[in-house]
């Protein structure tokens, strides 16, 4: 279907696998990511990389520069939010991912992070495609707001021309009619991406549905489905989250949802 592109399996057969310092992301790895929506201050991210760590995390998520809806939102601490993303996550020995809205911001990210993020936002700005498809660091690809698969999937394809080979796509929810969750999430992408390509794809339960109790049971559904990994939103006090505070989760329930996911993982695989 896909057999004339680089993501496909006809390209590449066996699952890519992005190996960053001991973490391998890709193939039957169940892969990490948590943090706060927001970097809010240093010494919030501190103590969320430990409960990261705590529930057996891989790698510390944080936005330093935000895609917000309304210009009038926070937006971010930017530079400043990234120096402490960096700190906590060598404090904790965790990878460190964010995301870049801007090519003029490739440079300055790249010094902080292990993965740079496309968010849902930008997943068809081509020149960023471009930009970070030589950046020489992993990206993680965000599904478009209103994207099909092809779409998503050529998104990658113009990372991989443009040099870069360790793509972690990620599926966080399409608008669909629906207006009581925040998006809808296409579970049916996740094992149709496994069958077509040899990237990997993540689960982010958290965006896909906007609410806390329901980004544990799709994202164990994810997994069953053959996620690779999983994103989740996490602060200490998610009432208090100064964004997407609706949809994160705290500490206890995390470390509860990484154990179930793990254990739905292990059943996965040896099915
Ligand atoms: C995020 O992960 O911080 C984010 C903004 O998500 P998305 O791009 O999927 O909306
Ligand atoms: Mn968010």
């Amino acid at each position: 279907m896909f057999g004339e592109f680089k993501i496909s399996r006809k390209y590449k057969n066996n699952d890519t696998i992005i190996k960053i310092k001991k973490t391998e992301i890709g193939g039957d790895n169940l892969v990490i990511i948590a943090g706060p929506c927001s970097i809010e201050n240093r010494e919030m991210i501190f103590k969320i990389a430990k409960a990261v760590k705590e529930a057996g995390g891989h790698i510390l998520r944080g936005g330093a520069f935000k895609p917000r809806t309304s210009p009038y939102d926070f937006q971010g601490l930017g530079e400043e939010g990234l120096v402490f993303l960096k700190e906590a996550g060598e404090m904790y020995g965790l990878l460190t991912v964010t995301e870049v809205v801007d090519t003029r911001d490739i440079e300055t990210v790249k010094k902080y992070v292990d993965i740079l993020q496309v968010g849902a936002r930008n997943m068809q700005n081509f020149a960023l495609l471009k930009e970070l498809g030589s950046c020489g660091k992993p990206v993680l690809l965000k599904r478009g707001l209103s994207a099909t698969i092809k779409e998503f999937l050529m998104a990658a394809e113009y990372l991989m021309v443009h040099g870069n080979e360790e793509i972690i796509l990620c599926e966080r929810g399409i608008r669909t009619f629906e207006t009581m969750t925040r998006n809808t999430v296409d579970i049916s992408v996740i094992p149709f991406v496994r069958q077509q390509s040899h990237l990997p794809i993540i689960i982010d339960a958290s965006h896909g549905t906007g609410i806390r109790t329901l980004v544990e049971p799709v994202t164990l559904a994810g997994i069953m489905a053959g996620a690779n990994g999983i994103m989740i939103e996490i602060h200490e006090v998610p009432e208090e989250a100064v964004s997407d505070s609706e949809q994160t989760l705290d500490f206890e329930t995390f470390k509860i949802t990484c154990e179930k996911s793990r254990k739905v993982h292990n059943l996965k695989t040896t099915l």
